[in-house]
């Protein structure tokens, strides 16, 4: 199953992905988390993201695309993978159409993790006392839904005309985001 989450900062779309990828025994491929390492490990590309990361800000196109095009050849991603974070503009969802056909897949859900905007500052803030995050302090958390509203958001529309979109209501339990996700996916 080729799986994409999508949803805006906050939503827990990394927690949910991860737990519907174990539970179907495929990878969670976040662009996030890749970045991340990238920074930890001080490469080329991790130095380059960190700005505009730290800014709450998108890191460009080709890098994260570069990112996606070479994680979908890793041999744990030929039986089905969940996107968690990408793609994030129109320019990425175009790519990773064309990506897809290239390698005779297609997409089987886009899952639209649907939280208020005030419900995430809360969560956010929270996450940041717990987690440390660098890119969860007020004003970077204010910026990063700012990006999501103008560049991802646009997204849905995109994955609705697509048809593969399914909506799920972010706002509950763990527990009850997690079984909304499966009733949306088709298995109990
Ligand atoms: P995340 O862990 O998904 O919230 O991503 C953290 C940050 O990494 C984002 O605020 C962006 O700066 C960057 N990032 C992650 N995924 C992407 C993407 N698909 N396109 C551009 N920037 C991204």
């Amino acid at each position: 199953m080729n799986l994409l989450f999508m949803g805006p900062p906050g939503a827990g779309k990394g927690t949910q992905a991860k737990i519907i990828a174990s539970e179907h025994k495929i990878p969670q491929i976040s662009t996030g988390d890749i970045l991340r390492s990238a920074i930890k490990n001080g490469t080329k590309m991790g130095l380059e993201a960190k700005s505009y990361m730290d800014g709450g800000k998108l890191v460009p196109d080709e890098v994260v695309i570069g990112i996606i095009q070479d994680r979908l050849q890793e041999d744990d991603a030929k039986g089905g993978y969940i996107l968690d974070g990408f793609p994030r503009t129109l320019e990425q969802a175009n790519a990773l159409k064309r990506l897809l056909s290239g390698m005779g897949q297609k997409l089987d859900a886009a899952v639209n993790l649907a939280v208020p905007d005030e419900e995430l500052v809360s969560r956010l803030l929270d996450r940041a006392r717990k987690e440390g995050r660098a890119d969860d302090t007020e004003p970077v958390i204010k910026q990063r839904l700012k990006t999501y509203n103008d560049q991802t958001k646009p997204l849905i529309d995109y994955y609705q005309a697509e048809g593969v979109l399914r909506e799920v209501n972010g706002l509950g339990t763990m527990e009850e985001i997690t079984s909304r996700i499966r009733a949306a996916l088709g298995n109990p």
